[in-house]
């Protein structure tokens, strides 16, 4: 009897663990690029984060009118949905490869910045890529990086691990002040120790885990090594769709499926804390 009861106490626990993150979501990795906008349509996109429970998102996107028409949309607000706007560095494809040395770049931000959104000022800057790390150094990186730091913007980067370090280098404080959040937390798959490293050095940076290699295994849960690195540093980390192409778009409800089925195997509060909590306290979203 005495075993049936605990065997009937485990399983309960069991599928209390099981259970997927039920809690609001803060979509920190967002693009609502020009080609996102025929075949999805402000009302639809809104219509995925509704009933997908995200209530706050990182808008960024090419041209930065998509993030604008977000800010500016009264469907926004009424789909319960929060604009935290980043200024994006692109204007084209072109720019991806160029950004780092392009001054226009650097005024075009200015613009940006001086003009804001009609949810409110720009909040960072990004999403930008390096695919070369070395270009961390090229002028308008550097110049960047400075700004970001001067006027507390936030910076999304798609970057590997060397790339962190450099950026990180080329600011005020050297990193120490500057809220860099690491897109992908390395798409390469930088090694989890490297991760941590990282993460101790820099008291500020931020993971986002859109398509982060090794973050889940089997069934979408979490990875064990992954796992225990988001239980040791469950303050640090946060989730994207990364809409980058309209693929993603088709699979917005999976996508937000899928964190929630991973973040289920967490304790309740460190999952809030992924899910919403950390970037709600970095954007002072309620
Ligand atoms: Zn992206």
């Amino acid at each position: 009897m005495r075993l049936l009861a605990l065997a009937a106490a485990l399983s309960f626990a069991g599928a209390v663990l099981a259970a997927d993150y039920s809690g609001p979501l803060f979509d920190t990795h967002l693009h609502y690029n020009d080609e996102a906008q025929g075949p999805y349509p402000l009302p639809d996109v809104l219509a995925r984060m509704q009933r997908n429970g995200v209530k706050a998102i990182v808008a960024n996107s090419r041209t930065n009118d998509g993030t604008k028409a977000l800010a500016a949309s009264p469907q926004t607000s009424q789909a319960g949905v929060t604009v935290v706007p980043f200024v994006r560095l692109y204007r084209t494809r072109a720019d991806y490869d160029n950004w780092f040395r392009d001054e226009s770049v650097y005024t075009m931000v200015q613009t940006e910045l001086a003009s804001g959104t009609a949810a409110g000022p720009y909040r960072g800057l990004g999403e930008f890529h390096l695919y070369d790390s070395a270009n961390a150094n090229g002028p308008v990186a550097r110049k960047l990086m400075a700004l970001a730091e001067e006027k507390n913007l936030a910076v999304l980067a798609h970057v590997d691990d060397a790339a962190i370090d450099l950026l990180m280098a080329n600011t005020p404080s050297k990193g120490q002040k500057v809220r860099l959040i690491w897109a992908h937390t390395g798409i390469g798959g930088a090694p989890i120790g490297r991760v941590e490293q990282l993460l101790a050095k820099y008291p500020l940076l931020m993971g986002e885990l859109s398509y982060r290699p090794g973050l889940t295994c089997e069934g979408g849960k979490l990875c064990p090594e992954w796992r225990a690195l988001l239980l040791k540093y469950p303050t640090r980390f946060m989730i994207g769709s990364d809409t980058w192409v309209n693929q993603r778009w088709a699979q917005y409800d999976d996508l937000m499926k899928g964190y929630r089925t991973w973040l289920g195997d967490l304790p309740v509060d460190a999952a809030r804390r992924i899910g919403w909590d950390n970037a709600a306290s970095l954007f002072g979203v309620k």
